[in-house]
C-alpha cells in the first residue's frame, strides 16, 4: 500500500493514519510531524521553516521536497507507506510522481477524508497533542482521564502554535486554494477514494480499509 492522504487540516488524516500503521505495519511519513521534530531539535531546516509554519503558510517545495525524497529512499518504505500531509500542492504533486518513478514506485491510491468546514474549526482550536508519543485529544470531543496528561504515555498535552484561531483561518484559506485540486489531480489519474471524516473513528477506518485494499 503506497498511499497519499489528501484533507483539510483537522480532517483526521493523522488518526486514520495512525490506524493504518498500526494494521498494516507501514510507515507514516508526515511532513508536519518532520519540521515539527526539526523546529523542536533547532536544526537549520527547522528554523527556515518556523516562521512558515506559524502563520498557517506553506513551506518552501523545495525544503520539503527534500525531506520526502530522503524518507522514501530509507529502507522501510519498501513494504509501503502512507504520505500524510504531502504533497499540498500542484507542484508538489508532480515532484513526487518523479521522484517514485526514479526510484521505481508508483502510488497505489489516493485518499481524501472530507469533513465540512464548521466541524474543522472545533476539531482544530479545541485539539491538543501529547508531547510525548504525538497522540492527539480534543477539549470538546475526546478528552484524557486527566486534564494535561496524555493516557497513554503520561506525558504533557499542548496547543499546536499553528492550531490558534487565526492561523487555522489561514491554514484553511491555504487547504482550499492549494491543496484541495489535488483531489482533481488524483481523480484524473484514477486512484482517488474519497470518505466522509464525520463520526465514529473507527467507523470511518472500517470504510479506509474497504476503500484501500479494494
Ligand atoms: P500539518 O501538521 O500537516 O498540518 O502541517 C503543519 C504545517 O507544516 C503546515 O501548516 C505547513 O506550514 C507545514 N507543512 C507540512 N507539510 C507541508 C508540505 N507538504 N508543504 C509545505 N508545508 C508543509
Amino acid at each position: 500500500m503506497r498511499i497519499v492522504l489528501l484533507g483539510a487540516p483537522g480532517a483526521g488524516k493523522g488518526t486514520q493514519a495512525k490506524k493504518l500503521i498500526d494494521n498494516y505495519g507501514i510507515p507514516q511519513i508526515s511532513t508536519g510531524d518532520i519540521l515539527r521534530q526539526n523546529v523542536a531539535d533547532g536544526t537549520p531546516l527547522g528554523k527556515e521553516a518556523k516562521s512558515y509554519m506559524d502563520r498557517g503558510e506553506l513551506v518552501t517545495d523545495r525544503v520539503v521536497l527534500g525531506l520526502v525524497e530522503d524518507r522514501l529512499k530509507k529502507d522501510d518504505c519498501k513494504k509501503g507507506y502512507i504520505l500524510d500531509g504531502f504533497p499540498r500542492n500542484t507542484a508538489q504533486a508532480e515532484a513526487l510522481d518523479k521522484i517514485l518513478a526514479s526510484l521505481g514506485m508508483s502510488l497505489t491510491g489516493a485518499l481524501s477524508v472530507d469533513v465540512p468546514k464548521d466541524d474543522l474549526m472545533k476539531r482544530l482550536t479545541g485539539r491538543r497533542t501529547c508531547k510525548g508519543c504525538g497522540q492527539m485529544y480534543n477539549i470538546y470531543f475526546s478528552l484524557p482521564k486527566k486534564e494535561g496528561v496524555c493516557d497513554k504515555c503520561g506525558g504533557e498535552l499542548f496547543q499546536r502554535d499553528d492550531d490558534k484561531e487565526e492561523t487555522i483561518r489561514k491554514r484553511l484559506d491555504v487547504y482550499d486554494a492549494q491543496t484541495a485540486p489535488l483531489i482533481d489531480y488524483y481523480k484524473k489519474k484514477g486512484i482517488l477514494k474519497s470518505v466522509m471524516g464525520i463520526g465514529n473513528i473507527d467507523e470511518i477506518f472500517k470504510k479506509v480499509c474497504t476503500l484501500l485494499v479494494r
